[in-house]
């Protein structure tokens, strides 16, 4: 069932301030689809969730969910939470300590006296859904955190919700829980048909499990996107900076070549994609990932986008070293393979494909106007 969030704007008094949490969200949330709602502290991701679920009422704008406005400021409509059809799993799970599996998924259907035989019907094929059957008799305090987190998304799914609502719901489990959650629950929204809707500041937790995110700032929507379109050649730098590592290299626009532009930076011209079209004489930032930065000890100088540096701090992470590689006055953070043998202070090349960085508009909203952005 689709969302329609219609010039929504909330504010809060606080201690004399007026924080304005949502400014004039317009937004629209597709049917069947797993859909986030990604930005930092603070920027109104939980106030939209909650007006959307009506535990917050706006200042004005209008929502609807399929075909029933559920609130519109000026014609004076609020559906009240449980007449909306939604289902919500929230940061702290919430179940019941005092009763088993079966009773809390069983708890909103018993609140609507629903029949025996039909309660344990139902309750069995949740279970068996989010893979906790056999569980039914177990006490909730006697489950591990994911497994909680699968009893509260039960209990969300048992009453048959159109719409499903997740709050930061991943947030108490521990990273590698919270990697093998996200991957069942990306499968089992997809294969339920339903729309969720997902609150998170977790950058790769969106990217794994939207089909489409909404990068949220300061109450307001900066981008909409899916997942690869916003992380590869996102429109605005505030997001781009957000969804990922980036290095951001200012610089202004010389030449244009179709779907590329050339930029004049501090560590000479690079080429890179132009999706925007900005124009010849415009300042831009260009936007290249570290782990599209390759390393060359040899002199590949003449192919485009080679530059010459010195590897300043090298960090092993695993599955990688994090190297800052300094290109005369600027630093470009780097992914490079474990395999390859490199030291700090080692003098080499670096190169990045035109099709794997992009420029980036410097303007109104974009903040820092000609700042270098690319560590000194
Ligand atoms: P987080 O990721 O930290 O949960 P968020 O993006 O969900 O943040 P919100 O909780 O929606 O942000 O808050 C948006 C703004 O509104 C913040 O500045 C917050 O301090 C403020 N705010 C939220 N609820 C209230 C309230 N009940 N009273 C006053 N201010 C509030």
């Amino acid at each position: 069932m689709e969302i329609r969030i219609e010039g929504v704007t909330r504010e809060y008094y606080t201690e004399r301030k007026r924080i304005r949490a949502l400014d004039d969200v317009r937004l629209t949330i597709p049917a069947n689809q797993i859909f986030t709602l990604l930005g930092p502290s603070g920027c109104g991701k939980t106030t939209l969730l909650r007006c959307v679920v009506g535990l917050e009422t706006p200042d004005s704008g209008e929502i609807s969910i399929g075909d029933e406005v559920v609130f519109s400021h000026g014609r004076g409509i609020f559906v009240p939470p449980e007449e909306r059809g939604l289902g919500m799993v929230f940061q702290t799970y919430a179940i019941w300590p005092h009763m088993n599996v079966f009773d809390n998924v069983a708890y909103p259907l018993v609140s609507r006296k629903t029949p025996r035989g039909e309660i344990r019907e139902k309750v069995a094929k949740v279970l068996d859904l989010v893979q906790l059957e056999g569980f039914e008799k177990r006490p909730a305090t006697k489950l591990s955190g994911g497994q909680q987190q699968r009893v509260a998304l039960a209990r969300a799914l048992v009453a048959e919700p159109k719409v499903i609502l997740f709050d930061e719901p991943l947030s108490n489990l521990d990273a590698k829980l919270r990697e093998e959650t996200r991957k069942e629950l990306r499968t089992f929204l997809t294969d339920l048909h339903i729309t969720a809707v997902y609150v998170t500041h977790d950058r790769v937790e969106a990217l794994a499990l939207s089909d489409r995110i909404a990068v949220m700032r300061a109450g307001a929507i900066v981008e909409v996107g899916e997942p690869r379109k916003i992380y590869f050649n996102s429109d605005h730098r505030f997001v781009a900076d957000f969804i990922g590592r980036a290095n951001l290299v200012p610089g202004t626009v010389s030449t244009l070549e179709g779907d590329h532009a050339i930029i004049e930076t501090g560590i000479g011209p690079i080429a890179g994609l132009n999706s925007q079209g900005i124009g010849v004489g415009s300042e831009a930032v260009l936007c290249v990932r570290p782990e599209f930065m390759h390393l060359a000890a040899t002199d590949t100088s003449g192919a485009r986008n080679v530059f010459r540096g010195k590897v300043e701090t090298l960090v092993f992470v695993g599955d990688a070293y994090e190297g800052d590689i300094r290109i005369g006055d600027t630093l470009l953070t780097t992914t490079i393979p474990p395999a390859v043998e490199v030291a700090a202070g080692d003098d080499l090349f670096i190169s990045f494909d035109p099709d794997h960085c992009f420029l980036l508009p410097v303007g109104e909203g974009e903040g820092g106007k000609g700042k270098v952005e690319s560590r000194k």
